[in-house]
């Protein structure tokens, strides 16, 4: 830190000057408040008001320019979390000329990201919501490279996991209490605004029940480059690690417990002839976590957060997500989504205990713990009598609350026949070489020729060349899907074919004008575009 400063003194009279002639200049990407992430130069921040400023000179730059807009609600979501109320970010507009009355601003020489993390005691909402975004946003924008300087003004303190924050750059993050004892005008030199969004799959149910996000956008491959960052990060080392195959139970050791951990794990290791081995938050370096994990052929646990450390999984390795009675799996599946994106190549199995008297309930403890003893008698008897929980908004639903966090003792034989369906041979990671889902191009230079037979016959005749990259693709199976539209209607005559060309006769009129679509399909489900329409007159 003592570099900043000698930094900020070399430039401090060059860096005034240019904020006061200057000013603040916004440049953003984005149409909407949850899609903008924005670059400025010279954005100030006010650590008596909390607030950020934005210098108005002659020279400054507001793009967007929204006016009023800027209001309704934000100009950007400062989390990943989308269009959360208590996530957004503005800022307060004053003339440069201010600068006269206010305190001397001290100068941020790095480049700065500046979040809010959503929730960084859950780390679940750390990898999903937080690292996640913040390495692929540090992707999106060249300048933010490992010399970025994060700034998190969510307000919490470093959290459980700040070690993992640490990681995504060399400087030590900031938090916003600290930025007062930086001074009382901060002015960000560079700095980066807001989180994208295209790596988060799921919704937790602010405004609709939880689930998968509606339109998801990130794949395993883009997982994996984040954990390998991680990982050599973290420094793992495989040294003296079993070369066996081996069963993960990641463990809660506070609440949501197995109450049959050893017997389940005795069971697991006989039904599948594999070691097995235990972890658990408290018990294990991230490191450890990370190394066993990324290893491992299967992993076992109670529904929670923990389980988002699936993303270290290897390929090939199964899932096994327990949740407690009452707690229906398909209602609760962010485990379930992450293990089944396209490319993470993760088996996913999901046990529900059907059973009552296997599950303890807590009905004394506080109310974020599931108790219900606050609630009055006939609600408190409706739950317990409930044998599912109905869908239901984030995140103080009692009877929700009630159920989740109850613990199980797990009926190993429905368990371990539920795994054998799914999993048929011995689970492991697949060792052979990833062959991907890449798509067709265009078909290239379709043709038609028509022949017309009498006044009621025709036939089309269609041929086409191969996609242009197919020759350099080894592809198991190439067909054509064709689409012949007789011209203003709506509909279409649809065909597969294994060859570049085809004469169709059924239904084909004489004098009469087709559409001829055409798109290649590698593997029955990689549909390639469609190529230019071809106009055919029989
Ligand atoms: N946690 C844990 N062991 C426990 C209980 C919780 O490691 O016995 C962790 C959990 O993985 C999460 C955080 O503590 O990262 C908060 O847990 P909570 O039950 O609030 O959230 P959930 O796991 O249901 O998302």
């Amino acid at each position: 830190q003592s570099q900043e400063l000698s930094q900020v003194r070399i430039d401090y009279h060059a860096a005034l000057q240019a904020l006061v002639e200057d000013g603040t200049r916004m440049v953003c990407t984005g149409r909407m408040h949850t899609d903008r992430i924005c670059r400025f130069e010279s954005l100030c921040y006010s650590t008596e008001a909390e607030e950020f400023v934005f210098f108005h000179s002659n020279a400054s730059i507001m793009l967007p320019n929204l006016g009023s807009r800027r209001f309704q609600p934000a100009l950007l979501d400062l989390s990943s979390v989308e269009d959360h109320n208590t996530q957004y970010f503005n800022f307060v507009e004053l003339p440069a000329a201010a600068l006269k009355f206010m305190p001397k601003p001290v100068f941020v020489p790095d480049v700065a990201l500046i979040v809010n993390r959503f929730n960084p005691d859950n780390l679940m909402h750390v990898f999903h919501d937080d690292l996640l975004p913040i390495f692929y946003t540090m992707q999106q924008f060249p300048d933010l490279d490992l010399e970025t300087r994060l700034f998190f003004m969510e307000g919490w303190g470093e959290g459980l996991h700040f070690e993992l924050y640490k990681l995504l750059s060399n400087k030590q993050p900031l938090l916003r209490e600290q930025l007062k004892t930086l001074g009382r005008l901060l002015c960000f030199t560079k700095s980066y605004v807001g989180l994208s969004k295209i790596t988060t799959w799921y919704q937790y149910g602010f405004v609709q029940p939880q689930g998968p996000k509606a339109n998801i956008l990130v794949s395993g491959n883009e997982i994996r480059q984040f954990t390998k960052f991680m990982m050599e990060k973290l420094n793992v080392s495989f040294e003296g690690m079993p070369s066996e195959d081996y069963i993960v139970v990641f463990s809660r050791t506070i609440n949501r417990l197995i109450l049959n951990e050893a017997e389940l794990i005795l069971a697991l290791a006989q039904e599948f002839q594999m070691k097995t081995i235990t972890i658990s938050i408290e018990d294990h370096t991230f490191s450890d976590l990370v190394r066993l994990i990324s290893n491992a052929s299967m992993l076992v646990s109670m529904h929670g957060a923990q389980l988002v450390m699936s993303l270290f999984l290897p390929r090939g390795a199964t899932v096994v997500e327990l949740f407690p009675y009452a707690i229906n799996p398909e209602h609760y599946t962010p485990y379930k989504t992450l293990a089944t994106l396209p490319g993470m190549d993760l088996q996913y199995i999901a046990w529900q205990n059907m059973e009552k008297e296997n599950s303890v309930t807590y009905p004394d403890r506080p109310w974020d713990q599931g108790g219900i003893a606050h609630l009055d008698k006939g609600e408190q008897d409706r739950i317990i009598k409930s044998t599912e929980v109905p869908r239901h908004l984030c995140c103080r639903n009692p009877e929700w609350l009630f159920r989740i966090y109850q613990d199980t003792k797990i009926n190993i034989a429905s368990l371990t026949q539920l795994i054998r369906q799914t999993v048929k041979t011995k689970p492991g990671p697949k060792r052979q070489k990833w062959t991907s889902g890449l798509y067709p191009g265009k078909v290239r230079d379709a043709k038609c020729q028509a022949s017309v037979q009498g006044t009621s016959e025709a036939k089309l005749s269609v041929s086409w060349q191969i996609p242009w990259n197919l020759k350099y693709l080894k592809v198991r199976e190439v067909k054509y899907e064709v689409w012949i539209q007789e011209q203003g209607e709506n509909t279409y005559m649809p065909y597969i074919l294994s060859h570049q060309n085809h004469t169709f006769s059924d239904n084909i009129k004489p004098f009469t004008n087709y559409l001829v679509w055409i798109r290649c399909i590698f593997n029955k489900n990689l549909l390639g575009p469609f190529a230019d329409v071809l106009l055919c007159s029989t």
